[in-house]
């Protein structure tokens, strides 16, 4: 059985950022080569989101860095972020920038990549899985099903400001998207089905709300678009979690796999 020196993975030097996604929660979603970056990091900047287990894996010389939202602590502000960022690789470090998920998806990981790009520090993007793909997988929901969608719509329900971004088309998502899958939805998710209803989607189309996807306390509720609000709320769902929209949320109800596999 080969070790990870059996691939050719790059070397992490120092004054570089590697920008890393984390996956969405269960660390066997971790990347080869993000765990090749978490094992050779001399400081680790991580999001809420991130599964503390992942840490585990670093150094233990390495200095870790929360630069969360979430959890009661002071959030850091982005330019404060990309700041420190560019600062630690300055200084000769070997940075790990960890991230939820996928870095460039909904991540503000481009906007820290141009921040490393201005400031002339090189680095390099880690790919992760996105919640929305993986997390979704977890939930036996497939994002695409070949006689149900051949489109999927990726949509955040929180702008810059934390509101339900006002410059989309949602007559044009309506109806050109059978499946919309919406991040950072929960708290707006009264506002999003109403657009999408008074779009023209049917009060009966099939939603599913996902919540921690991939960890011991993930929980589906299968509902409709007329009823999901109410059903987040009576139910206290917690975040993180994700709103499928579209025939492929009732899959969930033949292929919930992973329930099968917890113990
Ligand atoms: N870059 C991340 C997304 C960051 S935005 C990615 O690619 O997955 C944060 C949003 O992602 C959350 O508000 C939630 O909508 C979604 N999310 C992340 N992890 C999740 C999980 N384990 N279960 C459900 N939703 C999740």
């Amino acid at each position: 059985m080969p070790d990870l020196g059996a691939i050719d993975l790059p070397e992490f030097m120092p004054g570089t950022v590697w920008l890393t996604g984390a996956g969405p929660g269960d660390p066997g979603l971790l990347t080869l080569l993000g765990l090749h970056g978490i094992r050779h990091a001399d400081a680790i900047v991580y999001d809420a989101l991130v599964n503390p287990e992942i840490l585990n894996f670093a150094r233990k010389d390495v200095e870790l860095i929360y630069a969360g939202k979430r959890g009661g602590r002071p959030s850091a502000s982005q330019p404060d972020i990309s700041g420190r960022l560019v600062q630690l690789a300055k200084s000769g470090k070997r940075v790990l920038r960890l991230k939820g998920g996928d870095p460039f998806v909904f991540g503000r990981g481009g906007e820290e990549a141009l921040a490393l790009t201005q400031n002339a520090v090189s680095f390099r993007i880690v790919p992760g899985i996105s919640a929305g793909i993986g997390g979704l997988a977890y939930a036996g929901i497939p994002v695409t099903f070949r006689t149900i969608n051949s489109v999927v719509t990726f949509l955040t329900g929180h702008d810059a400001g934390g509101e339900v971004p006002s410059n989309l088309d949602w007559r044009a998502i309506a109806a050109g998207s059978p499946v919309i899958v919406i991040y950072m939805a929960l708290r707006q998710i009264g506002d999003i089905a109403e657009k999408l209803l008074s779009a023209g989607r049917e009060g009966s189309t099939a939603v599913a709300l996902v919540s921690k996807a991939t960890s011991r306390d993930q929980q589906i509720i299968l509902t409709d678009l007329a009823h999901c609000a109410a059903a987040a709320r009576d139910a206290q769902l917690q975040p993180p979690a994700m709103i499928v929209v579209g025939p492929v949320a009732q899959l969930h109800a033949q292929l919930d796999w992973f329930r099968t596999w917890q113990a």
